[in-house]
């Protein structure tokens, strides 16, 4: 990667693997090539003029109480993750995933709580409603707390690559 912008010839070989997959799935009539190349390759540039990801929150302001920096953040369809300023849902994995930062980590930076919502409202209303729907929580009393999905146990892993060097020996009893 380098930081000077993105001239036209850098964007052709990235519009050309676009195109190629395009016309792969989608019969295109060679009158539309052209007008497809060159949207394709301006779209490129377009997206390389863009500044990286990040605009700054309005609670991003260290002088901001915390309790108001929550109140800004805290949204019933979403939560603004306060690196980016982006509507996210899941923030632990956006964390993880976009910042490669631990919810922790996160909440000490800006200064959050602990109970720090880490999905929004609404997000937590659907996955409930979810559960009463296929059954759990209904049957009284017993099921009544929807038991975290348990982590899937892990898969043997298959040898890969070479075969063994010393085979197991291959017992014969003529
Ligand atoms: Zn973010």
């Amino acid at each position: 990667m380098t930081d000077r912008p993105m001239s036209r010839e850098d964007a052709i070989p990235y519009m050309a693997q676009i195109v190629a997959a395009q016309l792969g799935s989608t019969p295109t009539s060679a009158d539309a090539l052209p007008a497809l190349i060159r949207s394709v390759h301006d779209a490129i540039l377009e997206l390389a003029k863009e500044p990286p990801l990040a605009f700054v929150h309005p609670a991003a302001d260290p002088a901001m109480p915390p309790a108001e920096r929550v109140e800004l953040t805290v949204h019933h369809e979403h939560l603004d993750c306060l690196e980016c300023g982006r509507p996210i849902k899941l923030l632990k994995s956006h964390l993880r995933d976009t910042h490669d930062l631990e919810l922790d980590e996160y909440l000490a930076r800006w200064r959050l709580p602990h109970d720090y919502p880490t999905t929004p409202e609404a997000y937590v209303e659907k996955r409930r409603a979810v559960a009463n729907r296929i059954g759990l929580g209904r049957h009284g009393g017993t099921r009544s707390v929807a038991k975290p999905a348990e982590p899937k146990p892990e898969q043997p892993k298959r040898p890969r690559g070479r075969p063994r060097k010393h085979p197991l020996p291959v017992t014969t009893n003529s």
